[in-house]
């Protein structure tokens, strides 16, 4: 897409939401990439928050000391920002590889019900959407986080397909695990996440779906740019 027709793009906030493993932060990347809008990943966020209350020594087994993650947040706030390639840091400490680790996927969606996380996170989603031109992935963007957000998608996929591409993509990072673990996150995480009092993952009534099963990453491009030319009556071709 040229720069010209990248312009003609207005100054919206592209929310895109669904389960784990749909694909969303690879669909989300390459729109902002055609569209010359920034990218952002909210799921880094509570995994980056829950990567700290690990490290923290604040989850210990199943549980959760909330009280003492309050007040560690509370007093020395967390410096989550993100350098080239949209990589997680903790101030200057790159933390891409550690938060996508099983370990960590495995107690992010209880770090995540706890309404004073969500509310630590929301506001540095605002802070980041308010100039607008960014597309932003994770549970509860079209609902809650940016609920007058001009173009929302919910994407989906069947669990087999989700599963393989989690496992594939653990692989790749030399982080194996066995596909029946994959499978029994995913599904755990799912849960919890459309469960949660606060804010639960839903569909936002003003949605549009996207089961990605059967389709490769150009045909959902193309699927998005439709959307936006529709929506925004866009004539020219971007
Ligand atoms: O998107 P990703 O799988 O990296 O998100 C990790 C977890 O962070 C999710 O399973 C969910 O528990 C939480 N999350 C959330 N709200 C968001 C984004 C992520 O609760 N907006």
């Amino acid at each position: 897409m040229t720069k010209e027709t990248m312009n003609t793009i207005p100054d919206i906030i592209i929310a895109i939401d669904g389960y784990s493993a749909t694909g969303k932060s690879t669909l989300a990347k390459l729109i902002a990439a055609e569209f010359g809008f920034t990218y952002l990943d909210s799921g880094a966020m509570y995994r980056a928050v829950t990567l700290h209350a690990m490290e923290s020594g604040f989850v210990k087994g199943e549980a959760i000391d909330a009280d003492a993650l309050l007040a560690d947040l509370t007093k020395n706030g967390l410096d989550i920002n993100f350098g080239e390639g949209n990589r997680a840091f903790i101030g200057s400490r790159c933390i891409e590889k550690e938060i996508r680790s099983m370990e960590v996927s495995s107690h992010v969606s209880p770090v995540a019900a706890l309404a004073f996380v969500r509310a630590f996170v929301d506001e540095k989603l605002h802070e980041w959407g308010r100039r607008g031109r960014v597309v932003m992935d994770g549970r509860d963007i079209g609902t809650a986080v940016f609920p007058d957000a001009q173009l929302k998608l919910f994407v989906t996929a069947s669990d087999q397909v989700r599963a393989q591409r989690r496992y594939d993509e653990l692989i790749e990072k030399g982080q194996p695990s066995s596909m029946e673990d994959v499978m029994k996150n995913l599904k755990e995480r799912d849960y919890i996440d459309s469960h949660r009092e606060t804010n639960p993952l839903r569909q936002a009534k003003d949605a549009f779906v996207l089961d990605n099963s059967d389709m490769n990453l150009h045909e959902e491009l193309v699927w998005v740019k439709g959307l936006v030319m529709g929506r925004f009556q866009l004539f020219e071709a971007i």
